[in-house]
């Protein structure tokens, strides 16, 4: 891993990449005298500044966006954290305008180590890119239980998501194998055409 400070939600759906100036090796301390609290909404967490294009969304259809008239804060509903960062609200956007290249990092963002120890985890899909139990794993045993009636809009919002995530990671894995399968035949054809060429007789010069 190079020297550059990544943070990311538990199951690195969400990963947040920061501006060079930050040292990995001394991140831990470093952050100390970037603690940022407010009251009004309330808002906790090291402000830090981003690298160019430094959110990087794995799939937006599992994030959860809250936002009112000054700041947006965005969770993860696949790692079910509520609060991973927070930014000066920009409309919809869950990036920061690019005259306020920062936000806030919650106390659940993990980073460093902490990302080696996910990559590590049996769970972690590589395809993928993100852990894949926990919620997830919640979410499809509750299609066999018996849902009350009060809940059964919540369930029927939840369930909503895991399909549609589900077929993403489908498309996702599709996708993979079609530029697998594409790579393979320039291989092969590669391949024939070099025989093709070796075992051609050239023809004489004169
Ligand atoms: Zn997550």
């Amino acid at each position: 891993m190079s020297g550059h400070v990544i943070y990311a939600c538990p199951c690195l759906n969400i990963k947040i990449h920061l501006s060079t100036k930050y040292s990995l090796s001394k991140h831990a301390t470093e952050r100390q005298r970037f603690w940022f609290q407010q009251d009004n909404p309330p808002i906790q967490g090291h402000r830090l500044e981003l690298a160019m294009g430094g959110i990087i969304i794995a799939y937006n259809s599992l994030i959860q966006v809250k936002t009112n008239d000054t700041w947006t804060t965005v969770g993860c509903l696949h790692c079910d954290t509520k609060e991973v960062y927070s930014m000066l609200q920009a409309g919809h956007s869950v990036t920061p305008r690019q005259s306020e290249q920062w936000v806030v990092l919650h106390d659940r963002a993990v980073f460093g180590h902490d990302i080696e120890e996910i990559h590590k985890d049996d769970a972690y899909s590589e395809i993928f890119d993100v852990k894949l139990d926990g919620h997830l794993k919640a979410l499809v045993s509750l299609s066999d239980t018996k849902i009350p009636k009060e809940l059964e809009a919540q369930h029927k919002q939840l369930q909503h998501v895991l399909d549609s995530a589900l077929d993403k990671m489908h498309l996702a894995s599709q996708v993979r194998i079609e530029q697998w399968r594409r790579v393979e035949l320039e291989r092969l054809e590669e391949q024939s055409q070099r025989a093709r060429e070796e075992t051609t007789p050239r023809r004489p010069l004169h």
